[in-house]
């Protein structure tokens, strides 16, 4: 195992944990969320309005950084953190979810990925080794196995022949990761829906051994109820005094529904993405900015919410900043959306200690179903 990387199991409720992870750069609370800083950047977010929203790691891409501005380069300059200005931990992905997500211009073989660059059209090679390097010369405190994200549907000997293909990179990129302190390799478990695969995988991967486990594969239009399934069957074959990663999840109440079946950490672009969109989560579900009912409408997104925007701004405002395509708009809308997220883990964990995740998922959901309040008449 890496020496210097630790995660430490402090309270539980049900299946439900709450920890602390550390690393080469840093402290991480858990469950926690990781905002995606795709290119090296949460978009439209400062590291520190980033960090005040509460968020103590972030995720990066290597798909896109190995392109540009290259992984060599990043090195050269003193690695991700200093090259960014995010002084806490990185979580890098190995960039196989992007490049196979490229459909007609990669090729899948034993040995790696080939594909041509979308920005360009120059081909490059991605191999369970190089992924590795890359996450090194990046500079990750916890950087993922190159793995094959299944499509879906699949059928059960797609799904097998796929996730034994990654778990024989799982195994080369473990042999390719070079220890050191602080700096974790996380394995990925697949399978696709199929519960036996899943738990082949498992078993394979804590063979090999890695610092945490990700469960890849899911949120690509399962549904919720199908990916509780998928947990289910996968989180009891993971080690207990590993973190787990459940990768690319999620809305709201995918989140808590994978913390209370023992979830640790999670990304997702939803709410930057969204944010840039005049899409906003609240306490009271998703409200559209663009809605005509916000123009005249002077309250605060989310009264509860003590984010910058919430208590400097008005929905009217908002409003009129989507209408007229400001860019200030994107970066108050992802301000508050990522407070809420970190707001949301910040009470799950509370509620774990407590003992009172149940009743807290109960109220988070009652606020859902409640929607948002009523126009002003
Ligand atoms: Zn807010």
């Amino acid at each position: 195992m890496t020496t210097g990387f630790a995660f430490a199991v402090e309270a539980g409720d049900g299946a439900a944990r709450c920890g602390v992870l550390t690393t080469a750069h840093g402290r991480v609370r858990t469950p926690a969320f990781m905002p995606v800083g795709t290119a090296a950047t949460v978009k439209a977010m400062t590291p520190e309005a980033v960090r005040a929203t509460g968020a103590e790691i972030v995720l990066a891409n290597t798909y896109h950084l190995m392109l540009r501005p290259g992984p060599e380069r990043i090195a050269e300059l003193g690695g991700l953190h200093r090259f960014m200005n995010w002084p806490g931990p990185v979580l890098t992905d190995s960039g196989g979810y992007q490049v196979m997500s490229l459909a007609d211009r990669r090729e899948i073989g034993e040995a790696g990925v080939t594909f041509r660059s979308h920005l360009d059209g120059r081909p490059y090679e991605l191999t369970p080794e190089r992924a590795i390097e890359i996450q090194r010369l990046l500079g990750a405190d916890i950087a993922m196995v190159l793995d094959e994200c299944t499509p879906f549907p699949a059928s059960e000997d797609e799904a097998a022949a796929s996730m034994r293909l990654s778990m024989r990179w799982a195994e080369r990129s473990r042999a390719a990761f070079r220890a050191r302190p602080g700096h974790a390799l996380f394995g990925i478990v697949q399978g696709g829906v199929h519960a036996g695969l899943r738990a082949e995988s498992a078993a394979v991967l804590t063979g090999i051994g890695f610092d945490g486990y990700a469960i890849g594969g899911l949120a690509v239009g399962e549904g919720q109820a199908t990916m509780f399934a998928v947990l289910e069957a996968t989180v009891p074959h993971l080690p207990a005094a590993a973190p787990r990663y459940l990768m690319g999840v999620g809305k709201p109440a995918d989140i808590v529904g994978a913390v209370r079946r023992g979830v640790d950490m999670f990304d997702c672009v939803l709410p930057t993405r969204s944010g840039r969109t005049g899409q906003a989560f609240t306490r009271r579900g998703a409200v559209n900015l663009l809605n005509a009912r916000h123009a005249d409408d002077p309250r605060p997104l989310d009264a509860e919410c003590a984010c910058p925007t919430c208590r400097g701004y008005g929905r009217a405002y908002l409003h009129h900043l989507f209408k007229a395509k400001e860019i200030l708009g994107a970066m108050l809308l992802t301000w508050h959306n990522l407070h809420y997220y970190q707001d949301l883990m910040a009470d799950l964990r509370r509620a774990i200690v407590a003992e009172e995740l149940d009743a807290l998922a109960d109220r988070l959901a009652a606020g859902w179903r409640a929607g948002d309040v009523a126009p002003l008449a």
